[in-house]
């Protein structure tokens, strides 16, 4: 066989073999989905928003946590730093990458401006810039991370909330779809992703009502024609409060199985609001389970992929420049 021929034979096979490699992969389309819990904020329950979080944690599945740095409008200084409990737990999780900081106003007050509840919304510019500055400024001095994410309060912000959070360098912005007529777009540098369901509700059938809405609404996000590519499950910390304020475990339990649901759906990846790498599990779960291996993200499947494909380029062009040479040292001998 000459040359030419072996050349041509080893190029088919790299081809063939990183097709066959590629096509065993399932591709599926990106679907992203991502928790908001709104609420986080000191002199609040820490059991509860330790409870939720653990859910988290042992599912491996990251949370954006809408922090409220300043829930009492006369108190002075950064009341984020003045509730050690809450303090001391927030900072135990601060570099844990399932938990992303994110920012939920400043006061969470009402100001009356508008005919529905708002904070932010309504008002000018400037004191929206102030507010959003100050409670930002509040949340990289308790817990050292500065927020890249804005939740406005009541899920209402408006164009003077965009500008703010553009001038002070957030990347990504959360409310309902209602605020700017759209579930996710790119306005100015900022990632708008609006909030596609709410869990929650005080009565257990309620909440155990709002999963199964979830479930729906998380299916059709999947099946139907999509307008975004990543599904915001949001929810309040407090909604997992039982009527004495302890934590009701069995809405806990409800979360846990609405999650493990989540899992078994093909071509779901989660992340955080700000899609940082947090480096969890994603839509290979349910596929890796299946065939009993370990779980692979889609990530690291393509890193696979390319290093399956990249040692048999290798090993096929090794073995053709030994025959190469050896050839040439006896084809030598001869001359
Ligand atoms: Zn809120």
């Amino acid at each position: 066989m000459n040359r030419k021929a072996i050349l041509a034979l080893l190029l088919v096979s790299v081809i063939l073999c990183s097709t066959g490699v590629v096509s065993a992969q399932p591709a599926p389309t990106e679907k992203y989905i991502a928790f908001r819990d709104d609420d986080v904020q000191p002199f609040a329950s820490v059991d509860t928003l330790k409870a939720v979080n653990q859910v988290h944690i042992d599912e491996n599945v990251p949370v954006t946590l809408g922090i409220i740095p300043h829930p009492y409008p006369g108190g002075t200084g950064n009341e984020l730093l003045q509730d050690n409990q809450s303090l001391l737990y927030m900072r135990s999780i601060a570099t844990n990458p399932l938990f992303e900081f994110a920012q939920h106003g400043y006061t969470h007050i009402n100001d009356r401006l508008l005919p529905q509840a708002s904070e932010f919304a309504g008002r000018p510019y400037a004191q929206q810039l102030e507010l959003m500055q100050n409670g930002q400024a509040d949340i990289k001095e308790a817990f050292g991370v500065t927020p890249s994410t804005f939740i406005p309060p009541f899920d209402k912000g408006d164009n003077n909330t965009l500008k703010a959070a553009v001038a002070l360098g957030f990347t990504h912005y959360s409310s309902s779809p209602g605020d700017f007529h759209t579930v996710q777009s790119y306005e100015d540098g900022v990632t708008i992703e609006a909030a596609s369901v709410w869990i929650g509700a005080t009565n257990i059938t309620a909440f155990s009502a709002s999963i199964q809405a979830a479930k729906s609404a998380t299916e059709q996000f999947l099946n139907g024609p999509q307008s975004s590519d990543m599904f915001v499950v949001a929810y309040h910390v407090w909604a997992f409060d039982s009527a004495n304020g302890t934590v009701d475990a069995r809405k806990i339990e409800l979360l846990r199985n609405y999650i493990d649901w989540l899992k078994t759906l093909p071509g779901v990846q989660f992340e955080r609001l700000d899609r940082s790498q947090w480096g969890g599990s994603n839509a290979l779960v349910a596929l890796s389970s299946a065939v009993g291996l370990s779980v692979l993200s889609i990530r690291q499947s393509r890193l696979l992929v390319f290093v399956l494909v990249g040692s048999v380029a290798i090993v096929l062009f090794s073995t053709y420049a030994i025959a190469l040479h050896r050839r040439l040292r006896r084809s030598g001998r001869r001359d």
